[in-house]
């Protein structure tokens, strides 16, 4: 008699004991497949997940993304801009901070928060409207960061 099981950093129910990670991997599965359509939501994706489980995140990697996720959705910057911004925080020699979590040092978030949407209800939706739907989920992640407090407005 396993009772359902929870995610405890977004909240999902695990149904059938499928887990945010393979939703994760379900995700990352389909833009492989279809790397032409999809990949252009790929570092949105990746940074939609980080921010639903801050755990895996650094304190400052959290807060890092949390600016990244702005910029993404409100200035309008382009996946390869993206990809060059990410790459300059991470790769470059004058890496200033870690952006992995420690067992001693990871980020959460001040106030708790209601998420609306989940890697579960974009792998939910299917394939053809991925796009959309990380889209979506990026911007429900953005407002309820913001309706919690843990983002300027
Ligand atoms: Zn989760």
């Amino acid at each position: 008699m396993d009772s359902p099981q929870r995610c405890l950093e977004c909240g999902t129910l695990w149904t059938d004991g499928v887990t945010c990670q393979d939703h994760f991997y379900q995700m990352g599965y389909w833009e492989l497949e279809n790397p032409t359509a999809l990949y252009e939501v790929h570092h949105l994706m990746v940074l939609s997940y980080h921010l639903q489980h801050p755990s895996l995140y650094s304190p400052t990697g959290l807060s890092n993304a949390k600016e990244l996720l702005v910029d993404f959705l409100t200035t309008g910057i382009t996946p390869s801009a993206m990809r060059q911004k990410i790459r300059d925080d991470v790769d470059s020699g004058v890496r200033k901070f870690k952006i992995k979590s420690t067992a001693e040092s990871f980020g959460t978030y001040e106030y708790p928060v209601q998420w609306t949407m989940t890697a579960a209800s974009v792998t939910a939706g299917g394939v053809d409207t991925y796009c959309d739907n990380v889209k979506a989920w990026a911007q429900s992640i953005l407002e309820s960061l913001k309706a919690s407090g843990n983002l300027d407005a």
